[in-house]
């Protein structure tokens, strides 16, 4: 998973691009890196401003001057990297930025490939040097190679070479691009700054990204779609649209995009997230209620903070079906814990969990406890957790999921381990894997409830490989996860 972002047309670009990732910030934190393209005076050529550091936004760009040397330029592109395994090396870091016979390109990714051991083989082969160990370089030696003899097209090609998950964001010296792939896995959202000397665009992974900007929502690129935005886009409003397949294929939208990973407060796919994630409490509720009565309500409590709004979905619904139910805040998360030391000798993980959350003692005490949350990968964090809320004493614990058990690894870009680690293929049963929680009940919302939640229409698709394991986009063989970082 990742963050990305691109400004154009804007004399702060960089500044713009900043605030965005800084809203994007739960979609990466290892590493975050700015790329700008400017020229000193008309007559100049174009050049970069680059400047990459690993760690948060806040403490990567901590030299507020950088804005107005290094990062200059009315245009600029933003990443923000979730590594996944191996290399943390300064390398990998995005926007990738080169210079080649046809001008300046910068290029940041969002997603995963799933042809990546063909193609590095076959650009090795032809006498690409790869400088990094990621799958969103192959990006760049396809378009350097392109015979073709516009951007627009050799970037098309590019993408149509590629298989799998990409939403992409390129810096030509002409024009901002955008692009999806045929399958729409990844969210990429166009915003609009409106300004006297022509409006400034911003392209970002959600719409968050926008509201921290004070723009305006424009619309979703579409899957399938490469959008430029150039100077006619400033003069006219228009963007030109160009297609990766002749084709459109139904949509194959990450769905755990909705569950986990965006920010409640964004629209992504065209929906709010936030109306989704409700929704996903809600068929919960009705599929698993615990009942309550007058004299001993059910407390509900999410596991913050991505449980919050599904929680509240689920403890409207639960009331209506099972009884008198309780919404509470019972675990308080800690914002401030970054990279917590482990001194030897401490069981890290319970130590990990305990700084990052603490009970409300007072709510959960001698009580009925329903807890949500939105997945359990591999088990380790939720059998925390639950020995935290059993030392607040309550009476029952019960947990309820928001999505199905996760029984495979995601090969579109989401840090999901092996088949192996996965807690669901551990245990025969819902209640064996409960038992081994230590929980007295656990239920997750069946694939039908989490299908019926989500949005639909005419062309809307969804991935929910990790789920079913059913691919909509085949693996290559041998694909491994130790070179599809981003
Ligand atoms: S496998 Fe799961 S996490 Fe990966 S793209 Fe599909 S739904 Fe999303």
């Amino acid at each position: 998973m990742c963050g990305i972002v691109g400004v154009f047309n804007h004399p702060q670009a960089s500044v713009l691009t900043y605030y965005a990732l800084h809203a994007l910030q739960h979609r990466g934190q290892e590493a975050s890196g700015i790329v700008t393209m400017y020229s000193d005076d008309a007559s100049s050529k174009p050049r970069f401003g680059v400047y990459k550091g690993e760690g948060l936004v806040l403490d990567v760009f901590k030299d507020h001057s950088l804005f107005n040397s290094t990062l200059r330029g009315t245009a600029a592109l933003g990443h923000n990297r979730y590594s996944t395994t191996g290399s943390a090396s300064l390398a990998n870091i995005q926007p990738f930025h080169f210079n080649y016979r046809h001008g300046l390109f910068a290029l940041a990714h969002n997603g995963n490939l799933t042809n990546t051991r063909s193609l590095r083989e076959q650009l090795k082969d032809d006498g690409a040097i790869f400088q990094t160990t990621t799958d969103s370089e192959i990006f760049l030696h396809l378009i350097a190679r392109s015979k073709h003899s516009t951007q627009i097209e050799r970037v098309r090609e590019a993408v149509h070479t590629a298989r799998g998950a990409y939403s992409l964001v390129m810096l030509g010296e002409k024009a901002l691009y955008a692009a999806r792939d045929p399958n729409g896995f990844r969210p990429l959202c166009i915003g609009r700054i409106r300004h006297a000397d022509g409006d400034a665009y911003v392209v970002a992974s959600e719409s968050c990204a926008l509201d921290i900007l004070s723009a305006e929502y424009v619309r979703d690129v579409e899957h399938n779609e490469i959008l430029e935005i150039n100077e006619r886009t400033v003069q006219t409003g228009e963007f030109t649209s160009h297609y990766i397949h002749e084709a459109m294929e139904t949509s194959s939208h990450c769905i755990f995009e909705y569950i986990y990973f965006s920010r409640p407060d964004s629209r992504i796919f065209g929906h709010n997230v936030d109306k989704v994630r409700r929704r996903l409490g809600k068929t919960l509720a009705e599929e698993s209620p615990v009942p309550g009565t007058e004299d001993d309500k059910t407390v509900v409590i999410a596991v913050p903070d991505s449980g919050n709004t599904a929680t509240l979905g689920y403890a409207r619904v639960n009331e209506n079906v099972a009884g008198p139910t309780r919404y509470e805040i019972g675990l308080i998360r800690s914002h401030y814990v970054g990279r917590t030391f482990i001194a030897p000798g401490q069981d890290s993980r319970e130590f990990k969990v305990k700084t990052k959350f603490n009970v409300v003692r007072g709510v959960l005490e001698g009580r009925r406890v329903v807890v949500i949350d939105d997945s359990i990968v591999r088990g380790t964090t939720s059998r925390s957790l639950v020995q935290l809320i059993r030392e607040a004493q309550p009476r029952e614990v019960h947990l309820r999921i928001t999505s199905p058990p996760v029984k495979h690894p995601c090969m579109y870009g989401m840090d999901f381990p092996s088949r192996e680690e996965l807690v669901a293929n551990h245990h025969a049963s819902d209640e064996a894997i409960g038992q081994a929680l230590g929980v007295d009940s656990l239920r997750y919302l069946s694939v039908k409830g989490m299908m019926d939640a989500v949005p639909s229409g005419p062309g809307v698709g969804y991935c929910s490989a990790c789920f079913t394991g059913v691919y909509p986009v085949p693996i290559e063989d041998g694909q491994s996860k130790q070179v599809t970082e981003d």
